[in-house]
């Protein structure tokens, strides 16, 4: 068996004191497998035959929240000021909404709190002195990569169509395969997920996409994806036909998401970034052509969005990129300039992260887009860094300094407006005198 690494002082102390008032605890689920994966875990969470009531007794000098007492979980204020979360041994009832159980009981015993968790590598416990508890072989599906249902697969996922998601998170995140039972349970139930909220698939759909195993998930289950987002259909097996491509978009689209950092907002945008090309495609001798993509994806980024509860600021950058992301940007000054006058210098560079992705995933004779992407950013940087003129604000004349030569109203922005669109495209210097003198001239030609 083996042992695993020290506890913090403060987890090491919950599970001291339960054991002294006479009760089992473990840490238990995620921590374990981290540690067991050499990983430092983000949080622990204990299990214990305690029953919550005993559970707020036991720690009643060091005060305790209640997290979520109908399912047996209390939170135990440390010294720290952090907080434990120790959950009573449960079985889980039976399950009438495709995702949570309708009543659980507590339990005496681990090995029945182990089994109704979703997958094996998650389904192990470890005592104070890290001896694990581990009934359905997880740490050797740790080793073998796998993740496997924590009993019968369709059973699992038929409790909790959550479940698929997770599954498919955890073989992103840690880029491990899916076992064949499993597998084929996932692909089997798939349709389950439209009966659980929205949101909740999002919230994996993210984590999903940020994995180091995205591509293989993402074309393995393809199925999966396109029964969350069936905007995504069309882009399945649709093939390019130009010489610019050696994938269908769908493929594409994995291959640049897999291309792209980790963050969530590029990520996204890729997903969505050529899914309008199969709503909006011309053909001429073999010869596809795919004029007004970008508004289409991003239109269909907007639906599919909206339907997985997306907030508002990631929808409207979510938008941006897939406007953008086929757009000519000259790689000069002037045109960057101007982007900056319009968008802010995080917009572009994950702009410039969805372009360079977008072309290492297209055919390695049309990989240029990439250089020019990261000479984009190059610019941005430097305009940023140097503290160029890019906005009215950065002008070294303002609504004022106009005014005083008899211009009012809507005609003062009109005039700052030519004023910083010479400065941008570099015709003026942004300098005080001559901005005044252009200014002096504006008026004359009125
Ligand atoms: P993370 O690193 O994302 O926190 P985790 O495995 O800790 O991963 P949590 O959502 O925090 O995931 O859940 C903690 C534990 O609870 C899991 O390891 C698993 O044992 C169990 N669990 C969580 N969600 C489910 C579920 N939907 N069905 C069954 N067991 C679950
Ligand atoms: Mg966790």
């Amino acid at each position: 068996m083996k042992r695993l690494p020290e506890y913090p002082a403060e987890v090491r102390e919950v599970l001291r004191r339960l054991n002294m008032s006479g009760h089992e605890a473990y840490v238990v689920g995620g921590c374990v497998r981290d540690m067991l994966r050499g990983m430092e875990p983000h949080d622990y969470d204990v299990a214990s035959s305690a029953e919550p009531g005993e559970v707020k007794e036991i720690f009643s000098r060091l005060g305790t929240v209640d997290v979520g007492i109908l399912h047996g979980t209390v939170g135990v204020k440390t010294e720290s000021g952090s907080i434990v979360e120790v959950t009573a041994f449960r079985r889980d009832g039976t399950y009438s909404d495709f995702r949570r159980p309708d009543f659980v009981t507590f339990t005496k015993n681990i090995e029945d709190d182990l089994s109704r968790r979703d997958f094996t590598i998650n389904s192990i416990a470890a005592d104070i002195d890290g001896n694990t508890v581990d009934p359905f072989g997880g740490a050797n599906d740790l080793k073998a990569h796998l993740i496997r249902c924590t009993g019968d697969a369709e059973r699992r996922f038929s409790e909790d169509a959550l479940r698929i998601m997770r599954a498919l998170r955890f073989a992103s995140i840690l880029d491990f395969k899916i076992e064949e039972r499993t597998k084929e349970a996932i692909h089997e139930k798939k349709e389950l997920l439209l009966k659980i909220a929205p949101e909740r698939v999002f919230s994996e759909l993210k984590k999903m996409l940020c994995g180091r195993g995205v591509f293989r998930v993402l074309t393995e289950f393809s199925d999966v994806v396109c029964t969350v987002i069936p905007e995504l259909s069309p882009s399945v097996g649709f093939e390019h036909k130009s010489k610019y491509h050696i994938y269908d978009v769908y493929t594409h689209t994995a291959k640049a998401i897999e291309a792209s950092p980790p963050q969530r907002g590029v990520r996204l945008a890729l997903l969505f970034h050529d899914s309008g090309k199969p709503y909006c495609f011309t053909e001429e001798c073999g010869v596809r052509h795919f004029k007004g993509h970008p508004e289409a994806s991003e239109k269909i980024a907007e639906t599919a969005l909206r339907r997985l509860r997306c907030d508002s600021k990631t929808l409207n950058e979510i938008g941006f990129l897939c406007k953008m992301h086929d757009m000519t940007i000259v790689p000069e000054e002037k045109s960057v300039r101007r982007l900056m006058s319009k968008y802010t210098f995080e917009q572009i560079e994950k702009l410039c992260a969805v372009r360079e992705a977008d072309s290492e995933a297209h055919s390695p004779e049309f990989r240029g887009r990439g250089e020019e992407a990261r000479e984009i950013l190059k610019i941005a940087e430097r305009i940023q860094s140097e503290k160029q003129c890019v906005s009215r604000g950065d002008m070294e004349v303002n609504g004022r300094d106009v005014m005083e030569f008899g211009f009012s109203g809507a005609e003062v922005g009109r005039v700052l407006q030519i004023l910083l669109d010479k400065v941008i495209s570099g015709e003026a210097e942004n300098e005080r005198e001559s901005l005044l003198g252009l200014i002096e001239k504006i008026r004359e030609e009125r």
